[in-house]
């Protein structure tokens, strides 16, 4: 009886259903997480937005403070361990979640890490450098390596092959993790498996809003849900480009995703639904609006988002309903990625003025 309900109220396509040639379990992965992540409802801001909200707490993942990496980080330490790596290096900005996820997968499975920091965010105060994700990395042992630029994906993906080359020149066996275009996109594999797990968990949603950074989480979250006949609304949340920046990288990404998967792009690059008034004035950077989203979370019900990404995506959702784009009533899921730890390295923009 109950599948049955479930059935008439859920949001299956009509018509032919997509098939995917490359099943998931082509793909090595290593186990990293315990799934599925709760899906909670939030009653209080409910009742306050006129919405029916649930929140994915995909920051519950578990792995060394959890996360939307671990699900990611599954498919490249497979790869990594296909290969017979003991030793894994990736780049990211000082407070990035993905390096620390990334160090911790390492320890848990016995290998070494090397993380590269990019300066990505100007102006932040002291505990920007030595807090939050930077303490934890320490923790877990990981090597450090910095590097200038914020903004420049090659040159940072070069000076990590440089250091890939010193490592095999001395007998070690590195794997670098590419969050680069011109990689193919193994994190978004995670993301795939997590929009399957949704849909399976509350086929009836009719909007998911997400994050949308470099937008494996985005691009995968949207191929699962296409993946499951699910006509429900996909929402990508701008944290690092303006929307039209955004759309062009989603439809790199869901190419190259579609490639992995031997699927057809043009499904998943037809429902590419990017929106970035929550972006200004910057990625990572703070505005009151993405603060006060921060707040009325933590003081609506009791939960907790990071400045760069979860609050920025909990502005997003507000703005859409505020625009009427989420009409009341509306049965919306916001995806919670976790980086709670970044929180710590934003004790200044958290407590003082904004700019
Ligand atoms: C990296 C990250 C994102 C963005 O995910 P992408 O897959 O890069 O788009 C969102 N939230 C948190 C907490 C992250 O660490």
């Amino acid at each position: 009886m109950f599948s049955f309900i479930a059935h008439l109220r859920s949001r299956k396509i009509e018509g032919p259903t997509m098939t995917q040639k490359n099943s998931l379990d082509s793909f090595p992965r290593a186990q990293l997480m315990t799934g599925p992540t709760p899906l909670e409802r939030l009653d209080r801001l409910s009742s306050e937005l006129g919405i029916d909200l649930w929140l994915k707490r995909d920051d519950l993942t578990g792995l060394g403070f959890g996360g939307n990496k671990t699900r990611q980080l599954e498919f490249y330490f497979g790869e990594a361990l296909r290969q017979g790596a003991d030793t894994i290096l990736i780049t990211g900005a000082v407070q990035s979640n993905f390096v620390r996820s990334a160090a911790a997968a390492a320890a848990k499975l016995g290998m070494q890490s090397v993380l590269q920091l990019e300066e990505r965010v100007p102006d932040m105060g002291a505990e920007y450098y030595s807090s939050g994700n930077v303490l934890l990395a320490k923790i877990l042992g990981a090597e450090h390596m910095s590097y200038p630029e914020g903004e420049d994906e090659a040159g940072a993906d070069a000076a990590l092959h440089a250091r890939a080359d010193e490592l095999k020149s001395r007998g070690r066996k590195p794997y670098v993790i590419h969050l680069g275009l011109n990689h193919p996109p193994l994190g978004a594999l995670g993301y795939v498996v997590a929009g399957q797990e949704l849909c399976h968990q509350m086929p009836d949603f009719d909007a998911v809003v997400v994050p949308s950074g470099s937008g494996a989480t985005h691009g995968g979250l949207l191929a699962g849900v296409v993946l499951e006949d699910n006509a429900s609304t996909v929402f990508g949340v701008c944290v690092r480009r303006d929307h039209e920046k955004q759309k062009v990288r989603m439809n790199t990404v869901l190419q190259k995703l579609a490639d992995l998967l031997e699927i057809d792009a043009v499904p998943l690059q037809d429902r590419i639904n990017v929106l970035d008034e929550a972006l200004p004035p910057g990625y990572g950077k703070l505005s009151g609006m993405t603060r006060a989203a921060l707040e009325k979370m933590a003081r609506t019900e009791g939960i907790f988002l990071d400045p760069v990404y979860s609050a920025k995506t909990f502005a997003g959702l507000l703005h859409l309903v505020n625009t009427g784009e989420i009409q009341p009533g509306q049965k919306v899921v916001m995806l919670h990625t976790g980086g709670l730890p970044a929180l710590f390295g934003y004790q200044n923009e958290l407590v003082n003025d904004l700019p």
